[in-house]
């Protein structure tokens, strides 16, 4: 953060000393608008980026090209997160450009060809406490709240090395949940456990 200090001191040093503290103020800008430039290089390559999703309770499908010329598309996030709403009560939250983007990666690292298998998108914070009380493995400030989580599986890939690949992207969170098979990623902090 020095450098943000420098720049909102810059008002009473030398002319020269002020430009490169500015200059050094619109890097920082730049810096914050690419929030986690990890996703900015592991996508530049791949300006039109597409998934197709089927939610496992209720049966809908979706095919979106959700980024198109290397901007997301709104109306396609849309139905990705009316597709990935709460199926107990049908609310709909935003769902993470991102998040699609870890899922994207996933599916296109392990080569398949078959739709990603949604157990879980968004949950509302009624549904998340009332698994709370069922299952001690539902976290009360559930990454699922924010639209930051899924809980998908592969069928034709290995939960083992879905998991693997996870891993190696090394972006967010990873829970592997081999009972229930299936994989949890989120886009929070980098961390993972097994259930
Ligand atoms: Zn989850």
């Amino acid at each position: 953060m020095r450098v943000h200090e420098t720049a909102q001191g810059a008002s009473a040093v030398d002319i020269p000393t002020r430009r490169m503290a500015l200059r050094a103020g619109l890097c920082l800008v730049a810096a914050m608008a690419t929030p986690i430039p990890a996703f900015a290089k592991a996508l530049a390559t791949k300006p039109n980026r597409e998934l197709s999703f089927v939610n496992l309770h209720t049966g809908e499908r979706l095919k979106a090209e959700y980024v198109h010329n290397g901007a997301y598309v709104p109306s396609a996030l849309r139905a990705i997160s009316v597709l990935m709403r709460d199926h107990h009560n049908n609310k709909i939250h935003p769902i993470d450009p991102h998040l699609i983007d870890v899922a994207h990666m996933l599916h296109s690292r392990v080569r398949s060809n078959v739709s990603l298998n949604i157990v879980c998108g968004y949950r509302s914070p009624e549904t998340n406490a009332m698994m709370h009380e069922i299952s001690a493995g539902v976290a009360v400030h559930s990454m699922h709240i924010q639209g930051k989580a899924m809980d998908i599986r592969l069928p034709g890939t290995h939960l083992a090395a879905l998991k693997k690949t996870a891993l190696a992207l090394d972006l967010g969170g990873v829970g592997y949940y081999p009972e229930d098979n299936f994989l949890h990623i989120d886009t929070g902090a980098k961390r993972h456990w097994v259930a």
